[in-house]
């Protein structure tokens, strides 16, 4: 065991896991290639992949061959709505920041020491924004896709909601990209939209997100529904449809936009991706609130996108915003949702009751 961990230890320190970036798995008429990138080295390599080879890949940090399934059926589900699920827990806007997310996770319990799901028949919520800003989005995104495949075996469920950060990378915006996925597009020869374009595995696994999703009457959604946008559409699985319908790979985005007054709402600023409005008192009202939640026939619902320091509720916790701000790399927490009750779950795992004083 000791000689083990030794060998181990030695080969982390001679290639910092960090500098491996990837494996992007691109599907082609010769089948699976695995390509990464070395972004200390400035080295790139690829290999075909097949379930044989998979195993003869370096070593990523959350890369899991045993958990890939590349004939996966990714077509995008209609959202369900959940009910009686024990336990939820929820964060948002990783923003790239791996280790914060990690310690996050694990200090709730939600995983184990090496990244395995120990939440049982919970769900946990990703409220969008794992990509841009921070320099370890390959790891998270592998990190929940692992997740996903190991709580759908538990009983449990791991939602990844579609953030506004997610749909510009399909649209291949990168202005808040990290300076280590330029070496590492560079190093590929491609655009970084193409390392998740829909011949590759995470772009498939991507393009099927949802961007909301209802659990025990409380609706999840990155930005947040505003009363515009209910008017037009109340239904949270007709948005999800609406949006991958239209949207996503859709040929051009901006004709979509120009001439679907409904599309051009839903990923405007009052789009369920982008707004904010719930935080600013000239926009949103108490009766706002009460026209959206009866539309929507929700009791409650957590956002992220718009970031504060904690987990922090809002009109008697019927809002509830987990943007949390791990964006910076140090803080951050989880809300956990269980047994009636809601709380702020710390980064050393001490749980909090969220405060049920209406901040504003
Ligand atoms: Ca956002």
């Amino acid at each position: 065991m000791l000689s083990l961990s030794l060998v181990l230890s030695a080969a982390a320190d001679t290639v910092p896991p960090a500098a491996l970036d990837g494996p992007y798995l691109f599907y082609g008429e010769e089948g699976v290639v695995a390509r990464w990138a070395n972004t200390e080295e400035h080295t790139a390599e690829q290999q075909a992949y097949t379930a044989a080879t998979a195993t003869t890949l370096p070593h990523f940090t959350t890369f899991r061959p045993e958990l890939v399934d590349l004939d996966r059926d990714f077509s995008p589900l209609p959202a369900k709505q959940y009910t009686g699920v024990s336990k939820i827990v929820a964060l948002s806007d990783i923003h790239g920041q791996f280790e914060t997310g990690r310690k996050l996770l694990l200090a709730n319990g939600v995983i184990d020491r090496n990244n395995n799901w120990t939440f049982g028949t919970g769900h946990l919520v990703v409220v969008g924004d794992i990509f841009d800003r921070g320099d370890q989005v390959t790891e998270t995104l592998w990190l929940i896709y692992n997740l996903q495949v190991q709580a759908t075996a538990a009983g449990g469920m791991v939602h990844f909601l579609l953030g506004n950060h997610e749909t510009m990378v399909l649209e291949g915006d990168d202005r808040y990209l990290n300076a280590k996925y330029r070496i590492t597009t560079s190093l590929l020869g491609k655009f970084y939209h193409e390392l998740y374009g829909p011949d590759t595995h995470l772009g498939r696994w991507l393009r099927s997100l949802p961007l909301a999703v209802e659990i025990n009457g409380t609706v999840f959604i990155h930005g947040g529904l505003s009363r515009e946008v209910v008017r037009e559409v109340s239904d949270i699985g007709r948005i999800n449809q609406l949006y991958h319908d239209y949207l996503i790979d859709a040929e051009d985005m901006n004709e979509v936009i120009s001439e679907s007054p409904r599309m051009n709402l839903l990923h405007g600023r009052l789009g369920p991706l982008w707004y904010r409005g719930y935080f600013s008192k000239n926009t949103f009202t108490e009766r706002d609130l009460e026209y959206v939640l009866r539309k929507t026939s929700a009791d409650r619902i957590v956002v992220g996108h718009t970031s504060f320091t904690a987990v922090q509720g809002f009109y008697n916790n019927r809002i509830i915003a987990v943007d949390s701000s791990i964006k910076f790399g140090s803080v951050g927490e989880v809300l956990i949702l269980e047994d009636g009750a809601a709380y702020r779950g710390t980064i050393t795992g001490q749980r909090i009751p969220l405060s049920t004083e209406t901040t504003k």
